[in-house]
């Protein structure tokens, strides 16, 4: 863990100067008293600024090696506010195999407000350049991506966009900055959606957005201000309790899904596997110059490439539960053609490496031979069913 050391962290988490308190004090209020007209202790109203958000946004700007941090109600509201810098004519240049609800705010909400988005594959550097025209404002890219684990070259990117007079925007979802810090490889802007691995629990919706310049900083949080898509003071304080054990936790995911993606390799129903952490991985070398680990998601297709093999395996597992959202502490199993990535045209979403059979994993905390245990019974479970399917036939 390059920068982000779990002492770090869990120092990051300020004791409160006021009590003692060794837990970030909830504010739960909607307005600070003033002593006179604009005389205040740092905050007037909650939707400007609240201090257990305050906190959390310290927290997740050193994570991210950042200037400025920013809470939102959601990873779609972070990624909102960070568009909503352009304006009518600009465009975006972003990576084909993008989040499905980004791809759906994309085009549904921003494509008729004058905005454009080209999408290309990423993985090799020299196409985002190829897309970039003089109206090009954002280069917007996910690393490991959704649900397809593709890997592109953050640094190699960064330098574009520089050379280019844009921004680089990097949704590190997937690998969380417990692996990955975008900013310190040249990104202007980093989102989250802290639903994921930064809560870690499954239990909240929340996003961040983190800058590297502090005058970006202040555009988000002018837009963040004007537009209200703030973060409640309880859930700031989970995301908080959430980061106390990132780095802990984040270990033993990559561990499990390191475990889970070699098993899946070698099971003769498996098509292809796509885990970074794999040698097989086209972009293996990169994935482990910019990142210290691959990450909890594994996502694979089978030889029996339908959508009704698929469905058939998603509901056969018991410790993977099948449910949308990834990175807490149960194993998760989602099906995407039909669940994630249903917002996408078919054939898009078969050109971008999605398949009708692609099965994403989010390797939780449970023992990895259990978790392997499982997925073997599925695999069985699956057989037996061709298999009576045929004699009755
Ligand atoms: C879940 C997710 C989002 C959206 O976040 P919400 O918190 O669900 O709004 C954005 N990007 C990625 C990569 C995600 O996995």
């Amino acid at each position: 863990m390059s920068n982000n050391n779990a002492t770090k962290l869990i120092h990051s988490i300020p004791v409160d100067e006021l009590t003692g308190a060794i837990s970030v004090p909830i504010y739960q209020t909607s307005t600070f008293v003033q002593e006179a007209p604009g005389v205040n202790k740092g905050y007037d109203y909650a939707r400007t600024g609240n201090p257990t958000r305050a906190t959390l946004e310290k927290i997740i700007a050193q994570l991210e090696n950042g200037h400025t941090g920013i809470a939102f109600g959601s990873g779609l509201a972070a990624i909102d506010s960070v568009l909503k810098l352009l304006q009518a004519g600009d465009e975006i240049v972003a990576v084909d195999d993008i989040y499905g609800g980004a791809f759906r705010l994309f085009t549904h909400i921003y494509q008729k407000f004058g905005i454009h988005v080209k999408y290309v594959d990423a993985t090799q550097a020299e196409n985002v350049f190829n897309a970039i025209s003089d109206k090009t404002k954002l280069i917007w890219i996910e690393t490991p991506t959704n649900p397809t684990l593709k890997i592109s070259d953050i640094e190699a990117i960064a330098k574009i966009a520089k050379a280019s007079g844009c921004w680089l925007c990097v949704d590190n979802t997937f690998a969380s900055p417990a692996l990955q810090q975008p900013l310190s490889l040249g990104a202007d802007i980093v989102v989250h959606s802290a639903t994921k691995y930064l809560g870690g629990h499954s239990d909240l919706i929340a996003g961040l957005v983190v800058t590297k310049e502090k005058e970006l900083g202040e555009k988000i949080k002018f837009i963040q201000n004007a537009s209200g898509a703030i973060l409640a003071p309880f859930d700031s304080w989970l995301v908080i309790r959430g980061i106390e054990t990132l780095p802990l936790r984040v270990k033993q995911h990559c561990a499990n899904a390191q475990a889970v993606a070699e098993f899946l390799e070698s099971h003769p129903e498996v098509d292809k596997v796509f885990y970074p952490g794999l040698k097989s991985h086209i972009n293996h070398d990169i994935a482990a110059k910019q990142a210290s680990g691959f990450g909890g998601i594994v996502s694979f297709t089978l030889k029996n490439d339908t959508e009704n093999a698929a469905t058939q395996f998603v509901t056969a597992t018991q410790y993977f539960k099948l449910a949308e959202s990834l990175g807490g502490v149960k194993s998760l199993l989602c099906h995407p053609a039909q669940m994630t990535h249903k917002s996408i045209p078919v054939e898009k979403r078969r050109a971008s490496g999605v398949a009708d059979s692609l099965i994403r994993l989010s390797v939780g905390l449970e023992e990895a031979t259990d978790l392997i245990a499982d997925l073997k019974q599925a695999f069985k479970k699956i057989n037996n069913y061709k298999t009576e399917k045929i004699i009755s036939e």
